[in-house]
């Protein structure tokens, strides 16, 4: 460019990032912080943080005002961020431990002579003496433009990734009062942000707080019949050929699960704290560059991974609580495309999880708060209703059903037929009633349905449970009815199971159901006979969705794609970075669809920046052309 650069943001938008508009807060935010003030952005995942500081800084820059210093705790991640910075042709560098002594001094040279735009450190590095002493050399003379304090969270106690080397971030009021600073995270709970404010001292900031709503990401929840077979079959069926994310429990499960999709032909990568620094590295990279791998790991996954074309996040085991569900599917779609959040959930990760609970030497009080964000993910779990709105209303926002979205949940999509399930209730509660009663017994939910169904099997024989009033009461019910009706009793606390044998034990809330207080309506199993003369008349419509380009593309226009994907692959290789960097894939698909036959229109296109431009347009002119 030759006209001196603009420092308007919508300019630099354009100009650098390629990008149309900003989205949501954006605006307000990055207004805010080039004149000055300090900011504290909660923003869910995807939201588009890395804007809210990046184009300041580039403004700032283009001011005179010197460079700004973004202080992110995940070293790994730092070169491609600074990779896709440099790519868009920001002047942008990372001072970590991988460096050599001479890349550091040049590093700093650039540093120092105020060339650089933005400067990555972690936080053990920018509060040791000779960084603070660069620091005070530039803010003497007005070169340090702001401060940016990534996944801000890691300064609370509260959080779960607290950092130890975050709580000596509040150095840099007290030593820069005049440098703006602004306070990224996700993590949205009150509790939190309260302790950022206070660490930080961030009292004079301005909070921006965004909607936490995804609106491209679907939520699913499917029961579990034969869970590894269900999540090959909605890997196949809906993600071919792309990447996602499978998390499980435990670390063993990973490793069969990543081996048992791999002999079925995916490529997929095991990821937990057990695997050697080096293997997680590998598989950590893999997952990065290469296209369709499927990461199957344990939460040790997943912090700081900023890869746009995440197309799925399934869970073959209940999460810990609804945080860390939203934390952990957040993590698909950040690109705005489509995504799938999909999770399998059955009697026994209820049962486990109570147990867990019941069982850890943990203190009552804690206890009964992890109970209570259980039973708020298992109704979740049960909903016949918006998964949306429930999980909004989780973090506070009220909503609307989804229906109306693009991906909307999958209850709203195919709304699922519910019956009144108070008089069942009532007769299984009453039948365990029975068995204690007689001879203070315990049995679990084979022998239970049994005896419900009115079947004689030598255990009933022997413990004379024909005699019993509910013998036969339940013959209307069937058997893998009477199984999601225990479930989803256990799931909101009218029952619990014991032992080692998962007896089955009624609660104190079972009174409200015998009593008749509480009426359950639950939703109807997919695949379970409908009650005889009941209310299932719903059927559920076989979904079908298109698979990928990320836009709907005629065979050539795919043809197209597909070449450009393979330039961009040698283009990535050639600069050691994921493919994303270079260009998104929805970006590709724009091109393949519009067939820009100028440079000028290559431009309008969203996600192709002046610079990329410059570097790319001619190439991507001739890939089209071929
Ligand atoms: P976060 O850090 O909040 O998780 P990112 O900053 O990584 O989110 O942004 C998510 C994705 O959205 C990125 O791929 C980014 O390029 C894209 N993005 C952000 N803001 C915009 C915008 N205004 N227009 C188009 N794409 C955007
Ligand atoms: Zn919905």
């Amino acid at each position: 460019m030759t006209t001196p650069a603009s420092t308007a943001p919508d300019a630099i938008l354009h100009d650098v990032f390629g990008y149309s508009a900003f989205r949501g807060a954006q605006a307000e935010i990055v207004d805010h912080v080039i004149a000055g003030g300090d900011a504290l952005v909660l923003m869910p995942t995807g939201g588009g943080k890395s804007l809210c500081f990046q184009v300041p800084a580039i403004a700032r820059h283009r001011r005179e005002q010197g460079v700004a210093v973004v202080v992110s705790p995940l070293i790994a991640l730092m070169h491609d961020q600074v990779g896709a910075l440099e790519e868009a042709g920001v002047h942008a560098a990372f001072l970590n431990s991988s460096l050599t002594l001479d890349e550091v001094q040049r590093i700093e040279r650039e540093m120092m002579g105020g060339r650089l735009v933005l400067l990555y450190v972690a936080p053990e590095r920018l509060t040791t003496p000779r960084m603070l002493a660069q620091l005070d050399s530039l803010e003497e003379r007005g070169l340090l433009s702001l401060f940016a304090i990534d996944e801000a969270h890691c300064v609370s106690q509260w959080g779960h990734d607290f950092r130890e080397d975050y709580l000596a971030l509040n150095v840099l009021h007290e030593r820069y009062p005049g440098v703006p600073r602004i306070a990224l995270t996700a993590t949205a709970d009150d509790l939190t942000r309260a302790d950022i404010i206070e660490r930080l001292s961030l009292h004079e900031a301005r909070v921006f707080i965004s909607s936490f709503d995804r609106p491209n990401i679907r939520y699913a929840v499917v029961e579990k019949d034969d869970a590894r077979k269900q999540l090959l079959r909605f890997i196949q069926d809906e993600h071919e050929g792309e990447a996602g994310i499978v998390y499980c429990q435990s670390r063993k499960k990973v490793d069969e699960t990543a081996a048992w999709l791999s002999s079925e032909g995916l490529t997929a990568l095991a990821y937990h704290a057990g695997l050697d620094a080096d293997v997680r590295r590998k598989h950590q990279d893999r997952f990065l560059r290469e296209e369709a791998i499927v990461m199957v790991a344990t939460i040790a996954f997943g912090m700081g991974i900023d890869k746009p074309d995440v197309r799925f996040v399934a869970h073959m085991d209940l999460p810990k609580n609804i945080e860390a569900y939203y934390q952990e599917t957040g993590r698909a779609g950040r690109d705005g495309l489509p995504a799938d959040a999909w999770m399998a959930y059955g009697l026994a990760d209820v049962v486990n999880q109570r147990r867990m609970i019941d069982e850890s030497p943990a203190a009552e009080e804690f206890k009964r708060g992890q109970r209570g964000k259980l039973d708020a993910l298992l109704s979740l779990a049960e909903a016949h209703d918006c998964r949306r709105v429930r999980l909004l209303a989780y973090f506070g926002e009220e909503s609307s059903p989804c229906a109306a979205y693009q991906n909307a949940c999958d209850n709203c999509l195919n709304p699922p037929a519910t019956w009144n399930a108070t008089e069942a209730a009532r007769k299984a509660l009453s039948c365990i009633y029975r068995f204690h009663q007689n001879r203070g017994q315990r049995f679990g939910a084979g022998h239970l349905i049994d005896v419900l169904r009115g079947k004689v099997t030598d255990k009933v024989a022997q413990n004379g449970h024909e005699s019993l009033s509910t013998f036969g009461i339940g013959a209307d019910v069937s058997e893998a009815q009477w199984r999601v009706v225990l479930r989803q009793l256990i799931a909101l606390g009218h029952l619990r199971t014991e032992g080692e044998y998962n007896t089955l034990e009624l609660t104190a809330a079972a009174r409200d159901v015998l009593r008749g207080d509480v009426q359950l309506l639950l939703r109807q199993p997919s695949d379970a006979p409908k009650r005889r003369g009941g209310t299932g008349k719903t059927t559920r419509g076989a979904r079908t969705k298109d698979k990928a380009p990320p836009i709907p593309l005629d065979a050539a226009a795919t043809a197209r794609f597909e070449a450009l994907k393979h330039w961009r692959a040698e283009v990535a290789r050639e600069h050691n970075l994921p493919a994303y960097i270079v260009f998104h894939d929805a970006t590709l698909a724009e091109m393949a669809q519009s067939m820009p036959d100028s440079l000028d229109a290559l431009g309008a296109i969203s996600g192709v920046g002046a610079k990329k431009l410059e570097a790319y347009g001619r190439e991507i002119l001739r890939v089209l052309g071929d």
